[in-house]
């Protein structure tokens, strides 16, 4: 084994696999390894890399802000988070904005939201409120977030959870019809599900959902950590079926690929349930933060990126579609965010991430049979074309070894 991967292996804890691939370097759509070999990026860190690498906007945004000002806490303002949270509102279509840092501290955020919410506006009894959420969701990984989830192996050894959790089947819009109560504080939901799977819902479902919270005076939160800032081809995927959700939570790309962002964003007369005290992050909504941020929401527009995922997101599509192999059992996606299943009888999705790997191609499995496409979004036609080609070569080669 590499000694840098022994390292980490004696002084980590193994709460990863990682593909065993020592990275150094990366640039735009490209990362390289140790020895100098250069890897096309399928994976772009969960699409928290959907500017490329080391955009060089944002790292002058970064570098300029780090010498200026970088931490202040919240307990004084600064001359860059108002405008950071007034950006985030205009792309959002919402109100308000509470900065955080990672993805599950803003589902954190907004689970308290929606509760005290529940309590304070829509008048349920105290520590009665309820949250939906659905099977195979992924929202993080904290104690109350993977209380919520159905992956056995996410919860086991982590108990007790806390209460207040109901989860229902994904995409099915009579079973949140069913499972609301007086007391359901919000249903949320991933427009796409990404870790599940790259799972897409029958067509029409948000906005059946949508509708279902509007009448039962529940609140509609999309979780898009994941599948915002443009993964899909809409700035939000919730904007594929024209639905505006009461809460939309960011994070992932909203860091432009170079810091820990996110931020739960709502309607007004959900976000003024919370007084001074009542929540907070040290590091969140810091100036550094801000302008990176604000950065990421600049180079988006400016390089059209929103319409580029959903024209090449469509090309790659076709394009997979095509490959003809017993190995995929199904190909789906919306923007540039893809999944190729591949048949668990033959190979996991693992070995042939491996084997993209050896071809100078990053991608990881999700669910053990999924294989995610998601590039940064400054990809070209050319560069996909070079992935299409080489998966299908992959491909070719492993069925002849099952053949
Ligand atoms: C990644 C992800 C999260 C968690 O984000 P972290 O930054 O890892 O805490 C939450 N929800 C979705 C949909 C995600 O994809």
């Amino acid at each position: 084994m590499h000694s840098l991967i022994e390292l980490e292996y004696q002084y980590g804890a193994h709460n990863y696999e990682p593909l065993p691939v020592i990275l150094t370097r990366g640039e735009g759509v490209y990362v390289w390894d140790d020895e100098g070999k250069r890897y096309l990026d399928m994976m772009s860190a969960y699409s928290a890399v959907s500017h490329g690498h080391c955009h060089p906007d944002i790292v002058k945004a970064l570098t300029q802000q780090a010498s200026k000002l970088a931490i202040v806490s919240r307990a004084f303002y600064t001359d860059k988070l108002g405008q950071f949270l007034e950006k985030i509102c205009e792309m959002t279509g919402l109100e308000k904005a509470l900065p955080m840092n990672t993805g599950a501290e803003a589902v954190e955020t907004a689970l308290k939201a929606a509760r005290k919410w529940a309590y304070t506006v829509k008048g349920v009894s105290q520590d009665k409120a309820e949250i939906i959420a659905c099977e195979g969701n992924f929202h993080g990984r904290t104690i109350a977030i993977v209380g919520m989830s159905s992956e056995a192996q996410y919860r086991s050894g982590f108990g007790p959870f806390p209460a207040g959790f109901k989860i229902i089947p994904y995409g099915d819009a009579a079973a949140l019809e069913r499972a609301i109560t007086p007391n359901t504080a919000a249903f949320l939901v991933e427009p796409i599900q990404g870790e599940g799977g790259i799972i897409i819902p029958p067509a029409g479902y948000l906005k059946q959902c949508a509708e279902i919270c509007r009448k039962n005076r529940v609140l509609f939160i999309c979780d898009e950590i994941q599948t915002g800032m443009g993964r899909t081809g809409k700035f939000l995927a919730c904007e594929h079926e024209g639905v505006k959700p009461d809460g939309v939570i960011l994070g992932k790309a909203l860091g432009g690929g170079l810091l820990p962002v996110s931020a739960f964003v709502c309607r007004e007369e959900v976000m003024n349930v919370f007084t001074p005290g009542d929540h907070g992050s040290t590091f969140g909504g810091n100036p550094l933060a801000a302008v990176v941020g604000m950065a990421a929401f600049n180079v988006l527009t400016k390089e059209k990126l929103v319409a580029k995922s959903a024209e090449l997101g469509e090309y790659l599509l076709k394009r997979l579609q095509k490959i003809d192999s017993k190995l995929i059992k199904d190909v789906r996606g919306k923007g540039l965010f893809v999944g190729v299943e591949i048949d668990p009888r033959f190979y996991s999705a693992r070995e042939i991430c491996l084997r993209l790997l050896k071809e100078g191609i990053l991608s990881k499995e999700t669910h053990h049979t999924v294989i995610r496409l998601a590039p940064p979004l400054v990809i070209t036609k050319q560069q996909l074309d070079t992935v299409v080609d080489t998966l299908a070569q992959v491909l070719k080669i492993a069925e002849k070894e099952v053949a």
